[in-house]
């Protein structure tokens, strides 16, 4: 046997379960031959934002080094279109002589498809498709009594807890030494790129800033991941959704920190296991409902909502000039950093969806175009429940009032006056309603609000209520 692995969104060789595979078959004499395919049209298609393939980009020029240093020969290759994956695929696999194919299993429709019409050519070939779910801790097999998807986070939450709890942690070797071989080429190719250099890139890196962010930060975050002034999250998202490191590092070490993982974690620790979890239920998600990757709303019925769509309003939502100074912080923080902090995220959504009533699409839309961290399944997820569309436990009802969320998030107005250089002088009490305080200086620099937040919330309520 003579096994290969095909890199996708997984550019990492330390717990990655393909890797493993195919290392455990091939004699440490021989090379692991290895794939990785660039798509520029695909990543158009999908909106990839500059930023994250700049992130990509420079993160390869150390990958191709790792996986030189550990015997995995590895080519990227540029296809024009994805439908060629196969085709590639197949030359790759007979070029090489293999018997076996690993790759991680991707779960959007679209993926799930082009893997399928992977596995038929090459078994036609005689050469074996072995899919692994390295990407997730919890494959997606876990469903209800009744057999379906939990449609709810905490249930969904419960079950993942008691899964862990009886099947252990997925276990992570390290790969034996193999003769190291030469440096893969990475190809050019043409994307728009916008500098990512303010975050690390390389395995050791991200997994540097992971073991800091449990040994150093995580205690804080129950008490402080709300709170956009402090920037206190892990900033780790980019590194998943790149598939730079594994969730299942993140849970050996916490598993460290208590015998009885996933129970018994000290407060900040358990809280960002939770979040974790929200990561792999949207994955979940895709895998379970297809209709989310044909832009379709997870609950049916609201996609008979009439948005209004105001081309003018979603240009002031884009470039952060609605008149209220935390949606556009959040939006001018996207647009400075291609990253934003997730409660300003489910802000800035809601205020978009329920304020000025423009289709979630939209902004789900412009988020892929301009996050670091870009992710069909947690962007869409993310979107959905702040749209009231998908898997928000609480009812349409709750909309976010955004000059409240702004008092009550960013108390002391540090995260506005840090995005908004218009209201750097402006004093905490008056920050999150500006306008009187703009207005008793005479300036015009900043927006008044382009709605009233009372009516446009009884508007969207009119209008979703009927659906
Ligand atoms: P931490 O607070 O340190 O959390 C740790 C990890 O848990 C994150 O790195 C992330 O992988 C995961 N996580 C945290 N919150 C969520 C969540 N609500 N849903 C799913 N996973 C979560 N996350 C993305 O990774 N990509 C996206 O494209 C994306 N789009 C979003 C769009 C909207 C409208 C909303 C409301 C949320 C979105 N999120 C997205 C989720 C969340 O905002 C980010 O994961 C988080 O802000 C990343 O920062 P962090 O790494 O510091 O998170």
């Amino acid at each position: 046997s003579y096994a290969g692995v095909w890199f996708r969104g997984d550019v990492r060789l330390a717990a990655n379960p393909a890797v493993a595979a195919a290392s455990e078959v091939n004699s440490t004499e021989r090379a692991i031959p290895a794939l990785l395919l660039l798509c520029p049209e695909q990543m158009r298609e999908h909106d990839w934002a500059p930023i994250k393939w700049d992130l990509l980009r420079r993160h390869l020029h150390e990958f191709v080094k790792d996986a030189a240093e550990h015997g995995i020969a590895l080519s990227i290759e540029v296809i024009d279109s994805w439908a060629n994956a196969a085709k590639a695929v197949k030359r790759f696999s007979q070029e090489h002589e293999l018997t076996e194919l690993h790759f991680n299993a991707e779960y959007p429709v679209h993926e799930q498809r082009r893997d399928l019409a992977v596995k038929a050519v090459l078994e036609d070939h005689d050469i074996a498709v072995h899919q692994h779910h390295g990407s997730l801790v919890v494959p997606p097999v876990i469903t209800t009594q009744a057999g379906s998807m939990y449609q709810k986070f905490t249930p969904f939450a419960k079950a993942w807890r008691e899964y862990v709890s009886e099947k252990g942690l997925p276990s992570i070797a390290a790969l034996p030494q193999r003769q190291s071989v030469q440096v893969a080429t990475i190809p050019e190719i043409d994307y728009p790129q916008r500098d990512s250099s303010a975050w690390d890139v390389g395995e050791a890196a991200a997994r540097e800033a992971l073991h800091r962010y449990l040994a150093e930060n995580v205690d804080g975050y129950a008490a402080e991941r709300d709170m956009p002034g402090l920037d206190t999250t892990s900033r780790l998202s980019p590194y998943w959704e790149l598939g730079i490191l594994s969730p299942w590092q993140a849970i050996h070490l916490m598993a460290q920190q208590s015998p009885n993982f996933p129970a018994g974690l000290d407060k900040g620790a358990d809280t960002w296991l939770n979040e974790l979890i929200w990561r792999e239920f949207y994955l979940h998600l895709m895998q379970h409902v297809p209709r989310l990757s044909y832009g379709k709303a997870f609950l049916k019925h609201t996609d008979a909502m009439q948005w209004r769509n105001n081309e003018a309003e979603f240009d002031a939502w884009c470039r952060g000039e609605t008149g209220y100074p935390i949606v556009d912080a959040g939006m001018r923080q996207l647009a400075a950093e291609g990253w934003m902090h997730n409660r300003v995220r489910m802000i800035v959504a809601h205020f978009l969806v329920k304020d000025l009533m423009i289709d979630w699409r939209w902004g789900e839309r412009f988020f892929m175009q301009h996050l670091i961290d870009g992710s069909f399944a947690a962007n869409n997820g993310g979107w959905q429940w702040s749209a009231s569309t998908g898997t928000d436990a609480a009812p349409y009802f709750r909309v976010f009032n955004p000059t409240l969320q702004s008092e009550k998030v960013d108390p002391d107005g540090s995260y506005i006056r840090k995005w908004v250089k218009q209201l750097k002088d402006c004093p905490a009490k008056q920050i999150h309603a500006p306008t009187a305080w703009l207005k008793q200086r005479g300036r015009d620099d900043y927006p008044a609000p382009i709605v009233n937040h009372k009516q446009a919330r009884e508007r969207f309520l009119t209008a979703f209520k009927a659906l």
